[in-house]
């Protein structure tokens, strides 16, 4: 994302910036919104980490883990996707990471945990069938 703020700065067609254009502007300003959000989201999560055992971890927080998980691994692919845009035709090529960064992460919303996984995870803290909020010594 930081390389397309500053392609959009240098990269001149017709004699104006991409950066003037608010079809650049926009969508750059809601991925780097996402990812000011999720930073919080994860150092939040790690710094609670901190604080728990790893039982404790497993009752109270994998939900969080999952959400950082899933979401990382989504905004990967989409920045990468939005920054390979900005860049046109070489940001296609190998001469930038995007498609590197865009194919790694991709591979991560399926393998070690799918995005569904993750998100079972997260439903199974929130519906009460797993987690501190799952009811003890009975049938749900
Ligand atoms: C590059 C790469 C490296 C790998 N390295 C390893 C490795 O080192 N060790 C290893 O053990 N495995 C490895 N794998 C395999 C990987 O763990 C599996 O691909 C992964 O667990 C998904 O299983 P699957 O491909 O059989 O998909 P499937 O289980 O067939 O699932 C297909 C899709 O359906 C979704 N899905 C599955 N069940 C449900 C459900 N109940 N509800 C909703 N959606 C569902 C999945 O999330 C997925 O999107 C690797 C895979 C790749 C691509």
């Amino acid at each position: 994302m930081n390389e397309a703020v500053e392609y959009a700065g240098l990269r001149k067609p017709f004699g104006k910036p991409l950066s003037a254009n608010q079809a650049i502007q926009f969508p750059t300003v809601e991925l780097m919104t996402q990812a000011e959000m999720l930073r919080l989201l994860i150092y939040k999560t790690a710094w609670e980490m901190d604080q728990m055992t790893g039982p404790e971890i497993q009752l109270y927080l994998s939900d969080k883990v999952s959400m950082c998980n899933y979401w990382a691994n989504r905004f990967c692919c989409e920045a990468a996707d939005w920054a390979m845009q900005v860049h046109g035709g070489m940001g296609y090529s190998r001469h930038k990471p995007f498609e590197h960064i865009y194919r790694h992460h991709r591979r991560y919303r399926i393998t070690e945990g799918s995005e569904q996984i993750q998100m079972r995870n997260v439903a199974g803290h929130l519906f009460g069938f797993m987690g501190k909020n799952k009811p003890r010594g009975g049938e749900h």
